[in-house]
């Protein structure tokens, strides 16, 4: 058997094609769509990252500013320029970029970030009303699994889902919508015991954990659906999964890396952008 590829791509450029006629309508009103992304860090990888959404806004008619405050900056240094953009009304959408220095974490600061305007719903308030149902953006990795689960159409009521990783972007937003949609919800992390046991028993395993290959073809239900959110550096300058390819071999359905759950990551940023300009 081999799974099915769930591509990110064209799931992505169907979000696109929505927004860029969204963003066209807003800028005929005036009102240009405008990302403002926040980044304090050296990191190469997520220079990378922020370029690309920088890139891909600009395709769709969103403006984007990127805030570089350097890898030296403060947590009060950070938490002033969220303030001042939060307030800011040219600014529609606003993000802080990972890795934070001095080891901050992202919780630690996004709660300067307006709701409102918290496309990647980073901060506790956002995080707390999506845990209560309550509208807020969801963090767009965890909003990318489901979205790529509609797109092909996977059963979720009553099925077995296993999330592995419990981080506050991916792992936990993504259980609780997992939740909303009435699956059955089993979160794994570094102290489960026996992980192979629980995720065999997954009709939809989701792995957001952040090493290669973790996931081998013993941990995969025979057809299951398996969603990959690792993306994992390689020593030749591209991407690897958290789950090992040989999985295809076992899997019902499994999505890429790359070209799964990150072109449509960035695509719901984008759309949660022109979502927070419509008001
Ligand atoms: P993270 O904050 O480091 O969290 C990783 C989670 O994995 C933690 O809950 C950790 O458990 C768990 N874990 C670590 N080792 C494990 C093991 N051996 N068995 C089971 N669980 C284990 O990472 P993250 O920010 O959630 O990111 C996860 C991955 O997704 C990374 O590869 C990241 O690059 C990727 N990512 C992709 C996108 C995208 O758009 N495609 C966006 C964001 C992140 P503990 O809680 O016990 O430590």
């Amino acid at each position: 058997m081999t799974a099915l590829l769930l591509a990110g791509g064209p799931v992505a450029a169907r979000i696109r094609g929505d927004v860029a006629e969204r963003a066209a309508a807003l800028t005929r009103l005036g009102r240009t769509p405008r990302l403002a992304v926040v980044t304090a860090t050296d990191d190469e990888a997520s220079a990378w990252y922020v370029r690309s959404i920088a890139k891909a806004a600009g395709k769709v008619g969103i403006d984007c500013d990127i805030v570089d405050l350097g890898a030296e900056a403060s947590g009060a240094e950070i938490t002033a320029a969220l303030e001042r953009l939060s307030a800011d009304e040219g600014v529609h959408g606003l993000m802080l970029q990972t890795p934070l220095p001095g080891g901050a974490r992202l919780e630690d600061l996004a709660g300067a970030i307006v709701p409102a305007k918290d496309v990647d719903g980073a901060s506790p308030l956002s995080l707390g009303r999506l845990a209560a149902g309550l509208p807020a953006f969801a963090p767009a990795t965890a909003e990318a699994v489901l979205t790529l689960l509609d797109h092909y159409q996977v059963e979720l009521q009553g099925r077995h889902v296993v999330v592995v990783g419990r981080s506050t972007v991916v792992g936990k937003p993504a259980a609780h919508l997992l939740l909303d949609r009435n699956a059955t919800v089993t979160v794994c992390h570094s102290r489960t015991t026996d992980l192979a046991a629980l995720t065999g028993t997954a009709d939809v395993l989701v792995a957001a954990v952040g090493r290669t290959a973790l996931i081998t073809p013993a941990h995969v239900r025979p057809g299951a659906t398996v969603i990959d959110v690792g993306t994992n550096p390689t020593e030749d300058g591209g991407l690897a999964g958290d789950v090992d390819p040989a999985v295809a071999g076992t899997a019902g359905a499994l999505t890429p890396v790359p070209g799964g759950v990150g072109p449509v990551t960035t695509a719901l940023l984008l759309r949660h952008t022109v979502r927070a300009a419509e008001g």
